[in-house]
């Protein structure tokens, strides 16, 4: 039988690893640096998200309320652009700096988080991929999560319509037992094949139809001019969210150049902040978001952004969800809460 003292001993141990693992930095974190947290949706029914769209994706009303709070006091919370001359050292920090992004311009963005950041306040980005603002469209990753849950629940094999368009290794990922594993596999994927493997699924799928759910809407652009201005920036965010490495330099133009150009000319504004779709970058990606003006861009990557030496091209951010401040009972925990926000 475990003592008391050993369960607590054991209990202390395992959440230090949980949160080790979970946050994979460490706490608290180092004075001077800005701390970028980011997030995707927010939602008020938490339980039907987690079963309706990525998980990695939502977070609750009531944890980002909490989380929007535990910043509040450990940090200034500041914009993007407030934060970039303390990152290359122009200025000098006095308190640690936060800032709050969110990638793809989601519609609960407008409905559920913008009036908590406004009640309590606080600045945030939303990187927007423009393409996608305001027709109706759905981004692609919501379409292949939505139609691989389809084909799994209704028994369907998707191996035929991953090799019609022309997936080499479909049977590889078709076989993958974790949805999660194949939607991943499927949006890393260039553009023009990723809308081929779409089509075909919906066709297959489609035999009995069905309507992707409605909060897998995006912001249209009146949402967006009614939040700008109002402590609300807007980034940009390509314009399809295509993961930009497996795009030759054509298509760059069009997702990179083209897009930032539309974005502006939108918001009636310079766009100067970049996020990476699916934080995917290199050398060749980097030097292209430079060419097209960008000053500041982000990554997926979980790094301290230090002052002075961070590079403004590469930031690193702390990818939030519901999952990630859960404890070890399975609901909100202060605790990993802290760790985790690096409070
Ligand atoms: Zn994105």
């Amino acid at each position: 039988m475990n003592s008391p003292k050993l369960f607590l001993t054991r209990s202390l141990k395992s959440l230090a690893s949980l949160v080790k693992t979970r946050t994979g930095l460490p706490s608290p974190i180092v004075g001077g640096a800005v701390n970028i947290v980011a997030y995707h949706r927010v939602v008020a029914d938490i339980a039907k998200a987690e079963r309706e769209a990525i998980r990695g994706l939502v977070v609750s009303t009531e944890t980002f309320r909490r989380h929007c709070e535990l910043l509040q006091t450990a940090f200034e919370v500041v914009s993007l652009e407030t934060a970039a001359p303390f990152l290359d050292g122009t200025r000098r920090v006095k308190r640690p700096l936060a800032v709050i992004t969110f990638d793809d311009g989601y519609l609960d963005f407008y409905e559920v988080a913008f009036p908590i950041l406004n009640e309590l306040g606080l600045p945030a980005v939303n990187f927007l991929p423009t393409n996608f603002m305001g027709g109706g469209k759905i981004l692609a990753h919501d379409r292949i999560f939505w139609l691989v849950k389809l084909a799994a629940e209704k028994r369907i094999s998707i191996r035929a319509a991953l090799e019609k368009a022309g997936i080499e290794n479909a049977a590889k990922i078709s076989g993958k037992r974790d949805s999660l594993a194949v939607c991943d596999a499927l949006v890393h994927l260039p553009n023009a094949r990723r809308e081929k493997v779409i089509s075909e699924l919906e066709r297959k799928i489609g035999e009995s139809a069905f309507e992707y759910p409605r909060e897998y809407q995006l912001l249209d652009w009146e949402q967006i001019g009614e939040m700008q201005g109002k402590g609300i920036d807007f980034g940009f965010h390509t314009a399809n969210h295509v993961v930009l490495p497996l795009e030759d330099d054509a298509a760059l133009e069009t997702e990179i150049f083209a897009g930032k150009s539309e974005l502006e000319r939108r918001l009636n504004r310079k766009v100067v902040a970049f996020a990476y779709p699916n934080g995917a970058y290199n050398a060749r990606i980097k030097n292209a978001v430079a060419k097209a003006g960008f000053e500041i861009a982000v990554t997926t990557e979980r790094k301290i952004n230090l002052p002075v030496k961070s590079d403004l091209l590469a930031l690193g951010r702390i990818s939030l969800c519901e999952e990630s401040t859960r404890g070890l009972k399975g609901v909100y925990s202060p605790k990993v809460a802290a760790l985790r926000l690096g409070v």
